[in-house]
């Protein structure tokens, strides 16, 4: 599958929100992209042939905007679709790890048999920041025993510097 692709048009479907959710963080909101079945799709096929079909067992999509691109990806390489959760929201038995953001700190947790020792795994998520989010998710995966092939993000805020805090391939559809 080639995907031919122009990003600027995508990149016209990403919102900037000033002053979200805190003074002086300009916010991507992703939802007009997601809400346009021309991007959306566009969106979700580049990730896959990012990645090549037939070589992914699980997919994980980080809380909660991950969900929404790791399902359809998850679906087009035939693989299990793996929610990576805030703390407390799985019902069963987890592992979890918690890492620090700006201000504050963060809990992530994946069921502790979502994931077969030798298995290969992307991660996906909305926006790749500092890379804290990632890197913990990496870490998750890896406590398992799951082999990390890749990350995959649609957009990378490449000031922030989140890649330096990443150990395998990434790819990022839109880097600002
Ligand atoms: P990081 O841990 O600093 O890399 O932050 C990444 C996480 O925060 C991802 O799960 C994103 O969903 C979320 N995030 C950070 N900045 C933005 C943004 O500008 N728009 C949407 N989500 C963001």
């Amino acid at each position: 599958m080639e995907i031919q692709l122009d990003p600027a048009v995508l990149a016209d479907k990403v919102r900037d929100v000033p002053d979200y959710p805190k003074p002086g963080v300009v916010f991507k909101d992703v939802t007009p992209l997601l809400g346009d079945h021309v991007s959306f799709s566009t969106a979700v096929d580049w990730l896959v042939t990012r990645f090549g079909r037939g070589t992914v067992d699980k997919v994980v999509g980080i809380e909660a905007r991950g969900f929404i691109l790791a399902a359809p990806v998850a679906y087009h390489f035939g693989a299990g679709f793996v929610p990576a959760r805030k703390t407390g929201k799985l019902p069963g038995e987890t592992v979890s790890v918690t890492y620090e953001l700006e201000y504050g700190h963060e809990t992530l947790e994946l069921h502790r048999d979502a994931i077969a020792p030798g298995e290969r795994v992307l991660i996906v998520d909305d926006v790749l920041a500092t890379g804290g989010t990632a890197a913990a998710t990496v870490g998750l995966v890896e406590q398992l025993g799951g082999q990390v092939v890749g990350l995959g993000f649609l957009i990378e805020l490449g000031f922030l510097e989140g890649a330096k805090r990443l150990t395998h391939d990434h790819v990022s559809l839109l880097t600002y």
